[in-house]
């Protein structure tokens, strides 16, 4: 049996910061890909096509957080307050620097989607 204080503690990084600010089940969705986008939900079954139906192209994290046209305003904050903390916008960086999450849970918030 697991000790749930184990699985509540905070998993030390590469870089010695914790993991906690990556705890929100929603970041967790972005990192892993597992989220209610299309094209995971097409690859489940659960969707006609992998597209989004705005851009109609693969609805993917990297589609939502970078490209996806419904979420322009949204994500010039985000690009801005990533500029202004000297993290690279792109996926990689996006969703591992621990300075970067909660903005990114912030663009989810003020985006409405649902993942
Ligand atoms: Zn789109």
């Amino acid at each position: 049996m697991l000790n749930w204080y184990i699985l509540q503690k905070p998993i030390p990084t590469m870089h010695g910061a914790t993991s906690s600010e990556w705890d929100s089940p929603q970041l967790l969705r972005l990192c892993t890909g597992h989220c209610r986008f299309n094209s995971h939900l097409h690859r489940l079954g659960l969707h006609p096509t992998s597209n989004c139906e705005q851009c109609q192209v693969p609805e993917t994290v990297a589609h939502f957080l970078f490209v996806c046209t419904t979420y322009h305003s949204e994500r010039i904050k985000l690009k801005r307050t990533m500029e202004s903390l000297n993290i690279d916008f792109i996926l990689l960086s996006v969703l591992s620097d621990d300075q970067a999450a909660m903005h990114v849970e912030e663009f989810l918030r003020i985006s409405g989607r649902q993942i």
